[in-house]
Order: structure tokens, then sequence, then C-alpha cells
């Protein structure tokens, strides 16, 4: 990203990886290694305020604070889920809100994180996908997920020892249709002098933006989930209307391009478990010979089950857990390593699919989201379709 520190507006050093604050602090006439000490101070130390910065000259300082700021987000609420779980809505101004979901497990402590404010894709099972599209966010709102978490966990947990040990791009959005906000805030995570987060404990989920798949894995290969939930083209064209554009045979082809890169040797595939859409045996096996048979020697992959996380304007059901089971059989049985997706967070609608701010908050959020309940009620009918087919 090109700094601008003349024109004006102070630039939000969030919204720049370490090159691109080292090409701002080159505007500023100021080396390189001053560069990785504000980088360090902001994101290893969570930095919010130049007089922090103990060991730059107060002279670098006060040319900071007039070009620039350490801008996060303004949290709109809070909620903490009895199993650990923390959801936090984010006010991104507009009437925009996004969230994030901090999920502690005894070995890790991942962070999901949103890249867009609504999504354009709209699955059919997907809350956030009946918002409908507000925005791309800027690389420093997406930085700013995992900064403020960061430093707000340390903080509460009294530790200066790293928190979050995982991102995945699977809030709200596609990250994919905002790529270029996307691929700088990735290296943010993975430098050592921001987050030191492997690229194998960074995972971008897509729901198959295929040139961007292959973008991606020139430019910041990470670990690489795609969101299938549809063993065919007919189905998925209805679930994922995205797949009209890119089929799964184009996806898959992808996939096994994207795997020459990977940091992992293998594909996760998601697959939302909706009862009587996609969960029958007959499902399974088409699921099956694709992911195995699909250009003669097919992808390797790992499924991720996920139960389907209900929302009120859907239309749709969860698949009874006998089902997950007896489907996730089948594919382990195929040899195919399958897992189920633990519902977290489920008493503060954290989960999957669920993220649409459906809090009560003091911003204006909640009345856009209400309005936005109105326009989805009265196209209710067409989602019946999904359950037929
Ligand atoms: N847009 C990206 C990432 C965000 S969605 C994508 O689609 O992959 C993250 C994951 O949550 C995806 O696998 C998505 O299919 C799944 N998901 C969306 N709505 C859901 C719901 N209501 N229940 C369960 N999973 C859902
Ligand atoms: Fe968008 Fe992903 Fe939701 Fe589909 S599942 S509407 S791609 S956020």
């Amino acid at each position: 990203m090109t700094p601008a520190p003349e024109s004006g507006r102070r630039a939000n050093l969030l919204d720049f990886d370490l090159e691109g604050l080292a090409a701002f602090c080159a505007s500023l006439g100021e080396k390189r290694f001053r560069a990785t000490q504000l980088f360090r101070w902001i994101h290893q130390r969570g930095a919010r305020d130049f007089d922090q910065m103990t060991d730059l000259a107060k002279s670098l300082r006060d040319k900071l604070k007039a070009c620039a700021t350490i801008e996060g987000l303004t949290v709109a609420s809070r909620q903490a889920s009895a199993d650990g779980t923390i959801k936090w809505l984010f006010d991104v101004g507009g009437g925009n809100a996004v969230e994030a979901v901090y999920i502690p497990e005894d070995d890790r402590a991942t962070l999901c994180v949103s890249s867009q404010a609504g999504c354009a894709v709209g699955c059919r099972f997907c809350s956030t996908g009946h918002q409908g599209f507000s925005r791309n966010l800027t690389t420093g709102e997406i930085v700013a997920q995992l900064w403020y978490a960061e430093h707000h966990l340390r903080e509460q947990l009294g530790t200066r020892d790293r928190v979050i040990s995982n991102v995945v791009m699977m809030g709200m959005g596609e990250p994919l249709q905002n790529y270029s906000a996307l691929v700088p805030a990735l290296r943010v995570m993975l430098d050592d002098h921001g987050y030191g987060l492997s690229r194998r404990r960074v995972t971008v989920s897509t729901s198959g933006v295929v040139p961007m798949i292959d973008r991606l894995a020139q430019d910041c290969p990470v670990a690489l989930a795609v969101s299938l939930h549809a063993p065919g083209d007919a189905l998925r064209d209805n679930l994922v209307p995205l797949n009209r554009k890119y089929p799964l045979a184009e996806l898959l082809d992808a996939c096994n391009r994207y795997l020459q890169h990977a940091p992992r040797d293998f594909i996760t595939f998601e697959y939302c478990m909706l009862d009587g859409v996609n969960d029958q045996p007959e499902h399974a096996r088409e699921l099956i010979a694709l992911v195995r048979g699909h250009g003669g020697r097919g992808v390797n992959c790992k499924l991720n089950l996920i139960p389907f996380n209900p929302f009120p304007q859907s239309g749709l059901t969860r698949s009874p857990h006998s089902r997950v089971a007896a489907f996730a059989a089948l594919l382990s049985d195929a040899g195919i390593v399958t897992t189920v997706r633990k519902t977290r967070g489920d008493d503060i609608a954290a989960a999957c699919g669920q993220l649409a701010g459906d809090v009560q908050d003091r911003t204006r959020v909640g009345e856009r989201i209400a309005r936005q309940r109105t326009v989805i009620l009265k196209r209710a009918p067409a989602q019946a379709e999904a359950k037929e087919s």
C-alpha cells in the first residue's frame, strides 16, 4: 500500500504490513529499522499511542503524531459464552458491524476474523449471506480484530505471552472477494515482528473464488479451507450461488494447484449438514466419488462436517446427530479423514454463519439489521426451495 502522509489525512498504521510501514517510514526520511521498531510496538506490545514508544526519539514521536494514527475498532458489544468463547461486535461505521470470535481449546486458541461487512455470495444457509453486502473491510480493520483481541486477552489473563495461536478467516464475508486488503493483513499475522503465526495456523476459508485461490498460492500461501456443502453442481448452485460461476470441476482443479504451494498437504473441505438437503447416504457416496476421483487422482483433503447453525430466516434445519454420524462414518470408511465440528458459543450465537450482529447494542447496527430482516422476510418464500432440492 502506498502511504500518503502528505495527503493531509493521517495514515492508520494498522493498514500496513511491514513492507508498507517501511515505505511509509522512508517517505518520512526514516530508516527501515524504525519501521521494524514501530511494527513491534504496535503488534507485539499492543501500543496504542506513540508516547508509549520510549525507545523512539521524541522528535520522531512528534513527527508520527502529526501524520499517523494507530486506530483500532470501536467495540459495540462483548459476549462471553459459558464455554469460554468470546464474541466481539465491532462498529465499523455507517450502521455496519462485524464480529470476531475467540475460541479457546486445550491445545490452541483460535480467533475467527471477519473480512467484509455482509457478503455478496449469498449462501442459503448463512446469516451473513442473508444480510447482503455492505462493504469490504480495510486491512487495518481486519488486523484490528486480532490486535484488539490479542492485547485485550493478554491484559485480561495477566500475561505477556501470546494468547491467540490460530486465525481462521471464517467470520463475516468472503475473504477472497476482498483480496487486496486480505493479503497485507495475512502478512501482518505471519510476520515474526508481528504476530509470528505459522502459515499452517492461519486459514483462509473460501466459498470458491477460483482465480483468487491461484493468486493466494503465489502471494501468500496459508492453510486453505473450501466450503463445499454439496457433492454435485446442481445442489451447490442452489446453496452456494458462486458455484454457477466457478463450478466444482474448476474449483477442485484450483485446489490441486493450490496444494503445490500450500503449507499443508491437504485442503479442508467444509460441509454444512442441512437436514434433508445434503445429508443423505447418496450425498456421502457422491462426495467420496468426487474427492477421490476428480481428474483421475482426486484431491488430498480432510472433510469437516459442520452441523448447521440455524437462524430463523433460513427456512433450514440442522441434520440430526445420528445422520451426521452416519455421513461421517461413510466418509471415514472410504479412508477420508473426517471431523465433525464442535459447536461452540451456542448460547451467544457465535457459531459459524450466525454472525449477523444479532445483539443488543447502542449503535445503529440493530436498526439496520432489523430493516434487513424485513427485507429478508419479504423474500422468504424463495428460501423454501433450498429444502426441497
Ligand atoms: N465466506 C467464507 C468464510 C466465512 S463462512 C466461506 O464461505 O468459506 C465460514 C464457514 O461457515 C463456511 O464454511 C460457511 O459455509 C460456514 N457457515 C455459514 N453459515 C453457516 C451456518 N448457518 N451453519 C454452519 N456453518 C455455516
Ligand atoms: Fe458469504 Fe461465506 Fe456466508 Fe457464503 S458462507 S454467504 S461465502 S460468508
